[in-house]
């Protein structure tokens, strides 16, 4: 009886190992990542299989597919090197700490992440929050673009897509 007990604990013990590592892993790897693709040496919008990360490194998405499709994936050499170095809210996160709201001065802390992402003022002068730039595009769209607060954005956002609703305070009566 206490040797089947000290089995089951055991193997309970190894059981929560064996997930806390997978859960581990998976927190790592989890989300959208950019890597420089290998064959044109340009970046590339990538997901890795996060949950069986730790048995196989392998890809289940990629922005370059389904054209390269068939590619070795060699990119993932870069992301088992620094995984959290290419994930796309961690690159995010690094792009925004210290900046502030380019409309209305606000720091842009990590207080506002969660559901109301910060945002971006592209060229055109539109916002678009960080998470609907493609990750692809991601690095060259932040080094060209100004950070904005989640309330400026949706300001910005309620000007452009419906400017009956809108009286600006210093315009003509
Ligand atoms: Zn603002």
């Amino acid at each position: 009886m206490l040797v089947a007990s000290t089995i089951l604990t055991c193997l309970t013990l190894a059981m929560a190992l064996v997930v806390g590592r997978r859960v581990r892993v998976w927190l790592r790897f989890r989300g959208d990542s950019v890597v420089r693709c290998p064959e044109n040496h340009r970046p590339a919008g990538v997901r890795v299989d996060a949950w069986h990360a730790p048995v196989k490194l392998r890809l289940t998405a990629c922005s370059r597919w389904p054209a390269k499709a068939g590619c070795g994936q060699e990119c993932l050499a870069e992301i088992a090197a620094a995984p959290e170095d290419c994930l796309v809210r961690n690159i995010a996160a690094k792009w925004y700490r210290g900046k502030r709201c380019a409309v209305c001065g606000i720091e842009i802390g990590a207080s506002e992440w969660g559901p109301s992402q910060p945002a971006v003022i592209l060229s055109d002068k539109n916002t678009v929050q960080w998470k609907e730039v493609s990750a692809d595009v991601l690095t060259e769209t932040l080094e060209s673009a100004l950070p904005v607060c989640f309330g400026c954005h949706m300001a910005n956002r309620l000007v452009r897509e419906h400017p009956e609703l809108v009286t600006e305070r210093n315009s003509p009566r």
